[in-house]
């Protein structure tokens, strides 16, 4: 027998990363304080979470917790359908509902999870889905677990779209896209999609987990900034891992969508109920997300001090609105060297390589919060000045 050995294959493949200077790695962090973190017992200010409207820490958020964990546990003890579905999801699912303008919404205990939930349980392997070629990687593991066909459209190119639609006129068919990109930042063309989907029959799906909480009225993403509600966009996904600073996600829309999906959506039959104290404290960060709305203000307003600074020093700054704020520096070693200088200025950033982004166009994905202040913009923009980065083309 002649059989290759599979950790054998795979220690040369990772080797073979680290040549390419793609090695991943996981860093540890033994405490965090808001935007200050520490690691290596070194305090580092970072520009990399997702914690937009800095809600991770609030205290309204670890008091819900801290109750509902001493009078239910920890643990769910089970899945939604058994025994796992408690009164703080049921109010998490509602809130959700409302706060987007849905008729209903179902948690699951990952956005990943949701994605792949989502597509598989709606699509069947006669059907189409089209996707923009940078949509998250789990909408297209979505897709492929669907067995539907899987076509994508070069990003934002919405007369490609109609073309794929176009060459299924039969099929039923799904269009899904980010609202905002996860490392580009740019949102998504949604008015001309929408429209594109109503002439086609086609139905829209749009994940918002870097959108909730940061545009729209009183928070309620991208899809409400953009004038669309349920009928245009059928199918709205989102996290509350990112703005809302817990973790798990939800999918929302028409009563039959979400009756569906949980007699089809393995993702959501098939795992464990997240604990009913996250539901608790995603509950009133959602309260929270919808009424202060001082803090998507002062994240807009730290958003336009680091672009305006950015373009003084001319540096390669992707089109962005929303809290993600790239530079592209094109070869991953320049990501990783520029990742590396900012450490040394007390920065944490991630250099994010392929093939998260293409060939070609790795970057310093930038992240700001309403955590942040001012003066720690000022900080960034010193430090990346002390660089002396090249401008890349996009
Ligand atoms: C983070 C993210 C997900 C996955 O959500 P998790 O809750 O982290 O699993 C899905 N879609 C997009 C666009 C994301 O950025």
């Amino acid at each position: 027998m002649s059989r290759p050995d599979l950790i054998g294959r795979l220690a040369v493949q990772t080797a073979e990363r680290a040549q390419g200077k793609l090695l991943r790695s996981v860093r540890t962090i033994e405490h965090a304080d808001g935007p200050w973190l520490e690691s290596g017992g070194r305090r580092l200010l970072s520009f990399c979470s997702n914690d937009y409207l800095g809600l991770a820490q609030h205290p309204q958020l670890i008091a819900a917790f801290k109750r509902v964990a001493d009078d239910e546990g920890v643990g769910s003890t089970s899945a939604h359908l058994i025994c796992g579905h408690r009164a703080e999801h049921a109010a998490l699912e509602q809130a959700l509902a409302e706060w987007t303008g849905r008729e209903r919404a179902l948690l699951f205990s990952t956005g990943y999870m949701a994605n792949l939930g989502a597509l598989q349980g709606l699509l069947t392997r006669d059907d189409v889905c089209v996707q923009d070629k940078l949509n998250h990687a789990c909408l297209l593991d979505g897709a492929k677990l669907s067995g539907a066909e899987l076509k994508r459209y070069p990003h934002g190119d919405v007369a490609a779209a109609a073309r794929q639609l176009a060459t299924h006129p039969h099929a039923a068919a799904l269009l899904a896209t980010d609202g905002v990109f996860s490392m580009d930042g740019d949102v998504a063309p949604l008015r001309e999609l929408a429209a594109l989907c109503r002439r086609e029959s086609a139905t829209l799906m749009v994940d918002d987990a870097h959108g909730l909480g940061v545009f729209g009225a009183d928070g309620a993403g991208s899809v409400n900034a953009a004038g669309l509600g349920q009928r245009e966009v059928p199918l709205l996904m989102a996290t509350l891992g990112k703005a809302l600073g817990c973790a798990g996600a939800f999918v929302a829309g028409p009563a039959a969508l979400i009756e569906g999906l949980i007699q089809t959506a393995r993702p959501y039959i098939y795992t464990t109920a997240m604990p009913p104290a996250l539901a608790a404290a995603a509950l009133a960060a959602v309260r929270l997300a919808q009424t202060e709305s001082w803090r998507r203000e002062k994240l807009a307003a730290l958003v336009e001090r680091f672009r305006a600074g950015a373009k003084q020093l001319g540096l390669p700054l992707l089109p962005s609105s929303s809290a993600i704020q790239p530079l592209l520096l094109g070869s991953a070693e320049m990501a990783l060297t520029a990742a590396q200088a900012l450490e040394q200025h007390g920065l944490l950033i991630s250099a994010i390589r392929p093939p998260t982004v293409p060939i070609g166009k790795a970057r310093l994905r930038i992240t700001l919060s309403a955590a942040h202040d001012e003066s720690q913009v000022d900080q960034l923009l010193a430090a990346l000045e002390s660089l002396h980065l090249p401008a890349v083309r996009g």
